[in-house]
């Protein structure tokens, strides 16, 4: 049952913050809910959730228009730049920005609309050749080209972890992405902040929040496992 999962995956963030001597209000849990009917998040709205992840801009774009307007909308997956001015007046947050051409789509749409879209960076901090996302050495020369853009705000980085049996392995990632966060704050680069650290999904978001994760994307832990043949 969605209720009970969702009273599970709160009580994990709520130990794992209380393990890490962390507020449970650092951390937004987002619910990625890809796949799933909109009578399923309807379900979810109901139970009180209002923030959701959707990796695709049409599935996004369908539930958005017919969901309550309350809802706050993250787009987690790959954007592409032809694919922006869709979701630019939907979403909150952007959390996968991995490329110039990527911001500069987002600065131009953004400007069209009179608003200051917030973006995360994404970084492959595990290196996966089949992620999306900069490399950790990339980062900071990478903001130093958006700090320009007067229709971007950097609000933090994100990162995607590999798959792995025990989420232990992925501590280290997580600690990593939080160094880097750290190492960026000393820079002061002008027109980036990075108070938030997206990291942590189903499998690890334990060990994200132990390691300072400030949103946490969960998807089959909420919803159950997705159906991608329908
Ligand atoms: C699907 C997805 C998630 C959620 O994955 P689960 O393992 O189901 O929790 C989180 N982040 C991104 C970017 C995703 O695409």
């Amino acid at each position: 049952m969605l209720k009970d999962r969702l009273q599970e995956v709160e009580e994990k963030i709520s130990a794992a913050c209380a393990r890490s001597g962390r507020s449970r209000d650092e951390v937004t849990l987002i619910a990625v809910s890809k796949t799933k009917p909109v009578e399923t998040l309807r379900e979810a709205y109901d139970l009180g959730i209002r923030v959701y992840g959707e990796n695709k801009v049409q599935e996004l774009t369908q539930k958005y228009d017919l969901l309550p307007k309350d809802i706050h909308w993250h787009m987690i997956g790959h954007l592409q730049t032809n694919k922006v001015k869709y979701i630019i007046d939907k979403v909150d947050l952007i959390h996968s920005v991995d490329s110039f051409k990527l911001a500069q789509a987002i600065e131009k749409e953004a400007a069209k609309h009179d608003l200051v879209k917030d973006i995360l960076v994404e970084v492959n901090v595990a290196r996966e050749e089949s992620k999306f996302g900069l490399k950790m050495e990339e980062v900071i020369p990478f903001l130093g080209q958006l700090s320009g853009f007067s229709h971007i705000k950097v609000r933090g980085l994100m990162t995607i972890a590999p798959f792995v049996e025990n989420a232990e392995e992925n501590r280290s990632i997580f600690a990593d992405l939080h160094k880097l966060s750290v190492d960026i704050r000393d820079k002061n680069i002008d027109n980036v902040n990075v108070s938030i650290l997206s990291m942590g999904m189903t499998n690890d978001y334990e060990v994200a929040v132990e390691e300072g994760a400030t949103m946490v994307r969960v998807g089959t832990g909420i919803f159950g496992a997705r159906n991608y043949a329908v």
